[in-house]
């Protein structure tokens, strides 16, 4: 059994050293919680209940925390995917729940499993989910000050189970200030996607993360048999010719754990039950 977890990169307006403390200590205990559940669950309700926690936590761009869009409103996105049926469920630009996490759950009942914008809202509240605002006095704050802050803190999880399932879960309320109607890498393959052989959860810059196909990219090279390193190292070099700004975490069948990032500001933490590591 494994996991680990991200909380994208520190955004700019997240540098002050008392936060970056503050997000690496959320995640260090998220990992743990997360570690504690996957022990009686399976590695899909552990990835959809370690991204609501880091939901919750209004210090990453998700659910609670997330960023505003360039007309003041917060849209976001999230997806699971189970690695055993490679079945994808998400939700793309819903407004007003709590954890769009958790509507994803509820779309991988359905054969229509990944729904956006309006309709995306509408299946919420017809499914119970009661409208509820994201928003946070800081990000109105930074949103006012026209500060374009990157908050680059998209949340993530990869869980390998006791079964050897391996699902993966990411969320994300976006770059903060895009054109409504924007699509965020976090809801489609690239950002997010889980085979029997590997999982991988991505943040960064969803352009870059949809031109580089970066998760279904390395999942494939590691069911071809390449190494999970090796996988990584040629996925990122990809984005080099564009500086694409990617940060990815992974785990395959073996119980390999495995992260890397273009631009090195992105935390992590992992948990195999032989303590929690946190990745700076
Ligand atoms: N990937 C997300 C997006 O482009 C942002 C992030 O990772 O923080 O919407």
């Amino acid at each position: 059994m494994k996991v680990i977890i991200h909380g994208g990169f520190f955004s700019e307006s997240h540098t002050d050293a008392t936060t970056k403390l503050a997000k690496q200590e959320a995640m260090s205990a998220i990992a743990k919680a997360s570690f504690e559940y996957l022990k009686e669950h399976t590695a899909m309700e552990t990835v959809a209940y370690a991204v609501t926690l880091l939901e919750d936590d209004t210090l990453f761009n998700a659910g609670s925390g997330s960023q505003i869009q360039s007309d003041g409103k917060i849209r976001m996105s999230a997806a699971l995917m189970d690695g055993t049926t490679q079945k994808m469920s998400g939700v793309i630009n819903i407004e007003e729940v709590k954890n769009p996490i958790q509507v994803a759950v509820k779309l991988m009942t359905f054969d229509d499993r990944v729904l956006g914008g309006g309709g995306a809202t509408n299946f919420a509240r017809y499914n119970g989910f009661e409208a509820y605002s994201t928003e946070t006095p800081q990000r109105r704050a930074e949103y006012e000050a026209k500060l374009e802050s990157k908050g680059l803190g998209t949340v993530g999880c990869v869980a390998l189970d006791a079964a050897g399932n391996i699902a993966v879960a990411t969320s994300t309320g976006g770059k903060g200030f895009e054109i409504p109607g924007r699509i965020s890498d976090s809801a489609t393959v690239a950002g997010n996607y889980a085979n029997e052989f590997c999982g991988v959860s991505c943040t960064g810059v969803g352009e870059d993360i949809v031109s580089n196909a970066t998760a279904a990219k390395i999942v494939t090279r590691v069911t071809d048999g390449m190494p999970l390193k090796e996988a990584f190292a040629k996925t990122f070099e990809e984005l080099k010719p564009y500086d694409g700004f990617c940060g990815a975490i992974a785990i395959d069948r073996n119980g390999n754990i495995y992260h890397q990032d273009s631009h090195p500001s992105m935390v992590f933490a992992s948990c195999d039950g032989a303590g929690v590591e946190v990745f700076k």
